[in-house]
Parts: C-alpha cells; structure tokens; sequence
C-alpha cells in the first residue's frame, strides 16, 4: 500500500521531490504557475460539465401510482419540472437523448484528457434511488456490462493503452476509498476479507497535506493493474465491501460517498520524445481519474429525527453541504474574481474533490433525478445544485514535472550503482566458487590417476591372461599333434569320437619312445660316419630324421648302404608325412573348435542358427578336402623330390613347407572373419526376436487400450446424453417457474394499483360525501334560520 495523491498542485510524480515553487493560498483558486512555457501546459479554463441524467419510473414508483412529473424539452438540453426551466450541458433519458450516450459524450473526452497528462472527474450526484450507482455503473460485478461508466472507462483505457503500447509505458494503478461519517475508509483493503469490511472495526484512513499543498491519503490501497480484468476485479472486491457494509449498517450505501481513483503514469519511450522535438525533460506523466459516487442527496433536508440517523444525517449534510457550499462560492463569479474564500476544508469530500471542484481537473457532474411526482422537491433541489455547478472554473494542466526528469536520471543511475554494487559484492561469492571448484578438480584430477592405475594393473593382467591362453593354446596343440601322429590311418570319425586321458598319455609315452629312438639313430649314424668315413652329406643331413627301425645298421658294405638308403627314404617320408599331418591335425583342431562352438550354439539356438552353422560347417570341411588335397600334391612332390638327394631339392622343400603354411594362415583368418559374422548374426537374431516379441505384446496392449477407449467413449457418450437431456427438463421447469413467479408479480401489481385507485376513490366519495353533507347541512341551517 502506498500514498494516494489528491493534488491540488499539478498532480506530481510519487517520486517527485517538492516543487520549488511556493505552496499556494490555502482554499485559494489559483492560476497555476508552470515551469514551463510549453503550450500544452498553459492551463486551459474549463468550466465543469453538468449533465442530467432523468431516469425512468422504476417499479415501486409504479407500485405507488406515481406519474412522470419532469419534462425534457425537445432537441434541448433542457429540463422542466413545473414552473422551474433549467439548462445544462446535456439532457439524457425521459425522451431526451438516450442515457447509453453519457459515456460517448461526457466521459469519452475525460479519457482523451487523461491520457493527455489531465486530471480528470466524473461526479453522481442526486437524491438515493435516483440512479446514481446505476449511471456510475459502481456496482459493477464483471459479468455483465451494464453500461455503467466505470466499466466503459476501464475498457477505454487499457484499448487506449494497448494502442499506445509501442511507444509509451504505462503504470495504472487503482484505489478505491469510501467517506462514511466523515471517515475515509479503505476499500481495498484486506484482498478477500469481506467479513472485515462489515466488522465495526474498520480503520480509517488518514488525510494528509503535504508541504506542496497536495492532500493524499496515508496508506491507502493503490493496487498495480495490468488488464481490464484486473481492475474490474479491484471495482467488484470494493464494491463488495461497500455493499456490505451497507446491509450490516443500514444502508450504508446511500450515506456514503465512493471514490474510486484510477492514476496513470505515462513514460514516453525516446522515439516519440525526439519525434516531438521539445525537450524530453517532459517524458513523465501522470494522472488521474476520479469515479465518484456521491451519497443521497435528499439526506441534507430529511433527516433530523432519531439519534443514530440524526448524527448520520449531520455527517453526510456535511459533506453534501460543504460541497454545495463549495460549488457555491466556485460558481458565483463576482466571489470568484474576487478571489474569495471557497471552503473547502469544510469536510473531508471536498477536500479530496479540491481539485475536481476549481482545481486542476476537467470534471463532468452527472445530476441523476427521478421523474416521479412524489420526488418532485428532491429533483427541483438537485437541478438547482446541479445548474450552480455549472459555473464552476477549473483550470487544468498537463501534469508534466520537469523535476521527472531529473529523478528519472537519478533513478537509472541509481539503478547501475546497485547493479555495480551487486557485482562488486558477487566478487567474493566467486572467490569462494573458485576455491570450491578448485577443490572438486584436485579430487577429480585423484580419482582419475586411480582410474588410471586400475586401468593399467587390468591390462596387465590381460596380458597375462593373453599369454597363458597362448600358452594353453600351444600346449593343446602340441597334445593334439601327439594325438594324430599316434592315431595315424585311423578315420575322422575315429579321432573325432577319441580324446580320453588315457589315449593321451599312451601316446605321450609313444612319442617320447620315438624321440629317444631317433635321438639314439642320429647318435649312432653320426659314430658310423666318423668310422667309416664314407658318409655322404644327404645321409648326414637326414640323420636327424630317421626312425629307431634303423637300429643295427652297422655295416660297411656298399649293398648294404644302398638297403639302408631305401629305409631312409622311407622314414623320411613318414616323418614328412607326419609334419603335414600335424598341419591337418591343426587344421581339424580349428575345425572341431568351431563343431563345438556350432553344437554348443545349435544347443542354445534356434533351428535357423543350427542350419546357418551346418551350412558353415559343410563350406569348412570342403576347405579342408581341398588343403588335404594339396597337402597330399605336396606330399607327392616331395616324395619325389626325396628321391633326387641334392640341395635343390631340399629348397624346394621348404618353399612347399612355407606354402603350406601360408595356405593354413589364410584359411585360419577367413574362419576367424566367419565367426564374427556369425556373432552378429546371432545377436541380430536374438535382438530381432526380442523385437518382435515385444511388438506382438505392444499390439496387444494397443489394442486392449482401443477396445478400453471405446468403452470409456461410449459410456461418456451416454452419461452426456442423459446429462444433457436433466438440464434440458431441470432448465424447461425453471423457466416455467419463472414465469409462473413473473404472472404472480404482474396480478399482485396489478391488485395492489386496484387496490390504491379503489382506497382514493373511496377516500374521494367520502370526502365527496362529507362536503355534500356539509353542503347540505349549511344548507339546512340557513334554510332554518330563514324558517325562523
Ligand atoms: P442511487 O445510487 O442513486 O441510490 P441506484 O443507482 O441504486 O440509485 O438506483 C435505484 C434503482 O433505480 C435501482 O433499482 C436501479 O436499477 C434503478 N435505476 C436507476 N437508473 C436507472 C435507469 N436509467 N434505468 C432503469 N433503472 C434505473
Ligand atoms: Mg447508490
């Protein structure tokens, strides 16, 4: 809550210091002295507006058999009521103009000014009943536009605002206050709390005078509105409290006066202040609006009987009459040159209306009357009131401050040195942010040469684990070469059914026997040779490779060398034969290796896996035919070669033997490619097959969830249908109803007028009736004295 400002002064900025000028007469009207000579800001002499505003007899006028006692003259702005004729600025309703023009003509040029920088006010006048809440359109609830003026102002201002949105800013603010037995009260107060406003402990506020002579009101409500909306709201929650006040205290309503303000600040934004060319010092303006609902006229005159109501009465007499007392000193212009006092200090209305009444401000005075003839002495006195006020000087100004300026300066740069400040501050915060983060990279900068050792412990240990399975893998190797060199002959199915523990160490002891044998052979031929002296190179050379068979060789002669020459051959063949079959040996090793990884795979996998391997295998063992069919060329072509005992040969040998193994690195790399490709295969599978179980069970979810749908659709279906079909039947009764209560209105009417023609009539015969008997009996009694 801040300070509502009722200036007197051209209204200043809330933030504006004290103008330098000096404080003005007290009471005086004063020809405003501006700091400026702009043109726009030379005050403008405006007298106040009076409009009148004749509303139609209402039911209990009606009721009572009133009749229409106010004429308004054709094409006029003028009213008649009996032999009284008075003139205004406007004439509306009773066949004058229509009442929904008040806003259009009176009102509208009041928002035109306000957004030009003037103050402005619109006052309800008149007696209680006389449709003042109704033109003001105070009770305003939001729903429905009732045409009032507040309602219409609101909608005018923010569409003015909308429109000006691109070049001005806009603060709007509202307050909305109350004057009751002289009090001030806060009607915005306490969001919500009705049961606050109709407690007796309501708090008044306070009027102030400023040194600059501007009154404002100590703590009242000045709420920031930013839409229509907003502000109806504000309008409702007020009126609200008003209302209610009203019934816990006896129609308040019609005892107090409403002022509900509206202040605009407008800031021209720099494009249109240099568009303007005069000096931007102008770029602050600030209003206000006004909306005034007065309290029953008719309470000046009728009061006066029972305490409470007496004192009531003396309050709002008060301000009533303060402010025609005011209105009177404005509007008689031989007062006013003469620059008399105008009172009004007399109450706290006229005091916050000083300037609406010969102040700064264009104000507009509604006059609301009734035309019913039983009002006939309220409505003459209202139009009197009214048509002084007509005399009425204001003298508004735009309320530009050149002092706004200055502040607005100072605002920013005060802005920038908290903003500084701010900065200058959060350079400690950063300090302690640095440290922490400092603080969170040592650690993490820990955490990673951990990582890193770990790291390179694992892949020690892989190494490790690399070797041994090399190591592993050799061993299997030489035991399954072992194996084949034992199981010479024998069919694959045979070695492939083989394997056992036993079989193994067997050949284990075979082959050590064999190695022993050769060794001793070698040992032997190498002493048969130094003897003998006749040992060639190619026996020398394949000494090496004999078998044990050539035991007992101990001979010198040359048939004997040539028999032994035969059974070299022969044992050099086996041992050739033996290193290319531990080649085929390896080869069916890989082979059995994937058999088994196949088998294990068509275990676990499904029969499409299994065909996919079997197809694999199938290409596998047509690889190994053809290496064993090369093996088997190299086989013949070494025998042959065997045969010629020179050098050359035994080259080629080894060239072969270097093929071989070649061949057996290639086939080795292309199975390894193959497993690969099976890994992915398999995943896929797996992964496609786990796919689509889940689409099959998504699907069915989707379509329970469908079937569901339209189970809930269906049943929603009917319950609109049947719901639809009771509103229909509840709204058909309650029309009914209606109008059943609206036939019952219009024959009780109609009974009670019956009612009071017949009650007249009869009191006219009796009366008829009485005067004729007095007629004749003065009649008899002259008769009588004539007789006598
Ligand atoms: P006030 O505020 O002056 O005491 P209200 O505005 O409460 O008077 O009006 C009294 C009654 O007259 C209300 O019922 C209102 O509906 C009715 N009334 C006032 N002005 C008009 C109008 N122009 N047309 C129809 N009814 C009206
Ligand atoms: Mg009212």
């Amino acid at each position: 809550s801040s300070t509502a400002s009722f200036s007197r002064t051209p209204a200043t900025h809330p933030l504006s210091p004290r103008r330098r000028e000096a404080p003005p007469r007290e009471g005086a009207v004063r020809v405003l002295p501006m700091g400026s000579s702009d043109m726009a800001s030379q005050p403008q002499s405006d007298s106040v507006k009076v409009a009148v505003n004749v509303r139609p007899l209402i039911t209990p006028e009606l009721v009572l058999g009133c009749t229409d006692c106010v004429t308004v003259t054709p094409g006029e702005p003028q009213v008649q009521i009996g032999p009284h004729v008075f003139t205004y600025d406007h004439v509306y309703g009773s066949t004058g103009s229509s009442s929904s023009l008040i806003f259009e003509q009176c009102v509208y040029p009041l928002v035109d000014s306000l957004f030009c920088g003037y103050n402005t006010t619109v006052l309800a006048y008149g007696q209680t009943g006389s449709g003042k809440t109704y033109t003001m359109g105070t009770n305003y609830s939001g729903e429905s536009n009732c045409g009032g003026i507040i309602p219409q102002v609101m909608e005018t201002i923010f569409k003015k605002a909308d429109a000006m949105k691109g070049d001005t800013e806009f603060l709007i603010r509202v307050s909305f206050i109350e004057i009751f037995k002289e009090e001030v009260f806060d009607l915005l107060d306490d969001p919500g709390s009705v049961a606050k406003a109709a407690a007796p402990a309501r708090v008044p506020i306070q009027i102030r005078e400023t040194a600059n002579g501007s009154i404002t009101l100590a703590g009242v409500t000045e709420a920031e509105v930013k839409s229509k909306e907003e502000m109806a709201l504000h309008l409702a929650r007020g009126s609200l409290s008003r209302a209610t006040g009203s019934t816990n205290m006896n129609s308040q309503s019609s005892r107090s006066h409403a002022i509900f303000t509206i202040s605009i600040e407008q800031k021209r934004t720099s494009s249109s202040a240099s568009e303007k060319s005069t000096s931007n010092e102008y770029d602050i303006l600030s209003s206000k609006f006004h909306l005034v609902d007065l309290a029953g006229s008719e309470r000046a005159k009728r009061t006066g009987a029972d305490g409470l109501r007496l004192k009531e009465g003396i309050h709002i007499n008060r301000g009533l009459l303060a402010l025609g007392n005011v209105i009177s000193a404005l509007g008689d212009e031989k007062k006013r040159k003469e620059g008399a006092f105008v009172p009004y200090r007399d109450s706290k209305l006229t005091r916050l209306l000083q300037d609406s009444l010969g102040g700064n401000s264009k104000t507009v005075m509604i006059a609301c009357i009734s035309p019913a003839d039983s009002n006939a002495e309220e409505t003459i006195n209202t139009l009197k009131y009214a048509n002084r006020a007509r005399n009425i000087q204001n003298k508004a100004v735009i309320n530009r401050d050149p002092v706004t300026a200055e502040m607005q300066k100072l605002r920013s740069q005060l802005e920038q040195l908290q903003s500084e400040l701010l900065f200058s501050r959060s350079g400690s915060a950063a300090l302690e942010e640095l440290q922490l983060l400092q603080q969170k990279v040592s650690l993490l900068e820990l955490k990673n040469s951990e990582l890193y050792c770990e790291l390179k412990e694992r892949e020690m240990s892989c190494e490790q684990l690399a070797q041994r399975a090399i190591a592993t893998q050799l061993e299997k190797d030489q035991l399954m070469l072992k194996l084949e060199s034992a199981r010479n002959g024998k069919s694959w199915d045979d070695i492939e059914n083989a394997g056992s523990e036993q079989d193994v160490d067997l050949m284990k002891t075979y082959i050590s026997k064999i190695q022993q044998l050769e060794a001793e052979v070698t040992r032997q031929k190498f002493t048969t040779a130094c003897r003998n002296g006749l040992h060639d190179r190619l026996a020398l050379d394949k000494g090496m490779l004999l078998d044990d068979l050539g035991s007992g060789c101990e001979v010198g002669t040359l048939e004997v060398s040539s028999e032994v020459d035969e059974e070299e051959k022969e044992r050099e063949h086996s041992s050739i034969q033996e290193k290319l079959d531990m080649e085929l040996q390896d080869l069916d090793k890989r082979l059995q290796q994937k058999e088994a990884e196949m088998k294990q795979f068509a275990k676990s996998d499904t029969s499409v896996l299994k065909q996919h391997y079997e197809t694999k295998l199938h290409e596998m063992e047509q690889e190994k035919r053809a290496f064993q069919k090369e093996i088997e060329d190299l086989r013949h072509a070494l025998a042959k070669l065997s045969s010629s005992t020179d050098e050359c040969s035994h080259k080629m040998k080894d060239n072969y033997l270097q093929k071989l193994s070649m061949l057996e690195n290639q086939v080795s790399q292309l199975k390894k490619k193959q497993d690969a490709h099976q890994q992915l295969l398999r995943q896929k599978q797996k992964s496609d097959d786990a796919a689509m179980r889940l689409q099959g069970e998504i699907q069915r979810i989707k379509s329970q969830k469908v079937q569901l749908q339209q189970k809930i659709k269906q049943e929603s279906e009917q319950f609109r249908s049947w719901k639809a079909a009771r509103e229909k039947e509840v709204l058909q009764l309650k029309k009914e109803g209606r109008r059943n209560e609206y036939e019952m209105h219009k024959l009780l009417a109609l009974n009670q007028k019956q009612k009071m023609v017949l009650q007249r009539k009869t009191e006219e015969a009796t009366m008829a009736t009485k005067r004729l008997k007095d007629l004749l009996e003065a009649k008899k009694s002259t008769r009588d004295a004539h007789g006598k």
